[in-house]
């Protein structure tokens, strides 16, 4: 784990959970590191999200590296969803702390596929 103003990390998080195989997920790609699934309410057709395996809050709980091996993912996942679903653009998009938006404590990245003329839902 980094020290950066790293966030306390809950074990019982539901990503966590989704890892340790307790509650199930539609998984798209998974390797050492990271795990990716779609979104429960998803924002658009295609919205997944990529996690980290290894125990961190948010981007301030991971060494670089780690963070390193999730954005490979991300830049490897974003385009074969874009085009699986027909999509003109990806938003990629990550919270950090309740006041930024974050609901879920482990570290996860957005990937979102946009269309042109189709709103995203809030
Ligand atoms: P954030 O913490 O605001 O970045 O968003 C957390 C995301 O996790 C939201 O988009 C939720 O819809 C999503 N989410 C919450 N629980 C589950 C789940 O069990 N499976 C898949 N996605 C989930």
């Amino acid at each position: 784990m980094a020290e950066n103003d790293a966030a306390a990390y809950d074990p019982e998080n539901i990503f966590a959970k989704i890892l340790k195989g307790e509650i199930p997920c539609h998984k798209l790609y998974e390797d050492d590191d990271t795990l990716a699934f779609l979104d429960i309410m998803p924002r658009t057709e295609g919205h997944a999200l990529v996690i980290t395996k290894e125990p961190a809050a948010d981007l301030f709980g991971i060494t670089p590296e780690g963070l390193g091996k999730l954005m490979a993912v991300v830049q490897t996942l974003a385009p074969k969803i874009k085009q699986a679903v027909g999509a003109d653009g990806v938003l990629i998009q990550q919270f950090n702390g309740a006041a930024a938006g974050q609901t879920v404590f482990h570290l996860h990245v957005h990937i979102i596929p946009r269309k042109d003329g189709f709103p995203m839902r809030p």
